[in-house]
């Protein structure tokens, strides 16, 4: 959704929802510019550069992709993350994660539906060969992407033409992610209750309506309730528990350890996780 598309209402509304204190504490521009002023110069610049809006999306996307996909393999180690992973032999990328997300601004007006319309995180990228740095939230990939738009003179603006040199973009090159996929287990639901006796008990205190529920969602795939790295719990078809007709617990033993739920369980579901290539 571009704003040519947009009514002038709509673009003053969009306008006032992008001031600061309204649909982000910082704002998508600054407390008296122009929407379409900013956007338009910004458009110049790119189009000027011969370099695509896409382009600059692929090349963010693929970055964020990468540096996410590293810090995944090392577990989150946060310190890390924070002095930086380098990625592609020059660019030195760090992150920081909030707890709430940033919606797309544009949502409000007029539904995006696309990938990314939401951010948690914010990288700075500092090109180690040329010493340029940027610094923008994921939610750039999205608004450049969809909106062709980079913000308004605020703190999180990622200026066009200085990303285009960070990233040392050049005309006609394909910069898209490359995406691959592998099965891992996600935590879907979890406990901190102590003392729980038996499996048995456990699920009693979940209410069936819940049970059922997680039941029919991934009955085909198993469901996997884990105490430890140690241990391993499987529900699948059959006719045991009395909640439901169609379920009964099995209990694996890893590593020899027999099960103690003792400290709460977690409830896992195996799905497909998908990241970029690095
Ligand atoms: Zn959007």
């Amino acid at each position: 959704m571009l704003l040519e598309k947009l009514t002038k209402n709509q673009l003053d509304e969009l306008e006032n929802i992008m001031r600061p204190d309204i649909s982000s504490q910082e704002g998508f521009l600054n407390k008296s510019e122009d929407l379409m002023f900013v956007y338009k110069i910004d458009k110049q610049v790119v189009n000027a550069s011969e370099i695509t809006f896409e382009q600059i999306s692929d090349k963010l996307e693929t970055l964020v992709g990468k540096v996410k996909r590293l810090s995944w393999l090392d577990n989150f180690d946060w310190d890390k993350i924070e002095k930086g992973y380098i990625v592609e032999g020059k660019f030195k990328i760090s992150f920081v994660s909030y707890r709430g997300y940033q919606h797309c601004p544009f949502n409000e007006i007029k539904k995006c539906s696309e990938d990314f319309e939401h951010s948690d995180s914010d990288y700075t990228i500092i090109n180690l060969k040329t010493k340029k740095l940027i610094f923008f939230s994921a939610l750039h990939i999205h608004l450049i992407r969809y909106h062709h738009f980079f913000e308004g003179h605020t703190k999180y603006r990622l200026d066009p033409l200085k990303c285009i040199e960070a990233l040392e973009l050049e005309p006609l090159i394909s910069y898209k992610p490359v995406y691959k996929t592998q099965y891992v287990w996600n935590l879907s639901f979890g406990t901190h209750r102590p003392k729980i006796n038996s499996i048995e008990d456990y699920l009693d205190d979940i209410s069936s309506e819940t049970i059922k529920k997680l039941i029919e969602e991934v009955l085909n795939e198993g469901i996997y309730l884990k105490n430890t790295e140690k241990m391993k719990v499987i529900l699948y078809k059959d006719k045991l528990l009395s909640f439901s007709t169609d379920v009964k617990v099995l209990i694996i033993e890893a590593d020899g350890i027999k099960i103690n739920i003792s400290h709460g369980l977690q409830l896992f579901k195996k799905s497909q996780f998908k990241y970029v290539e690095i």
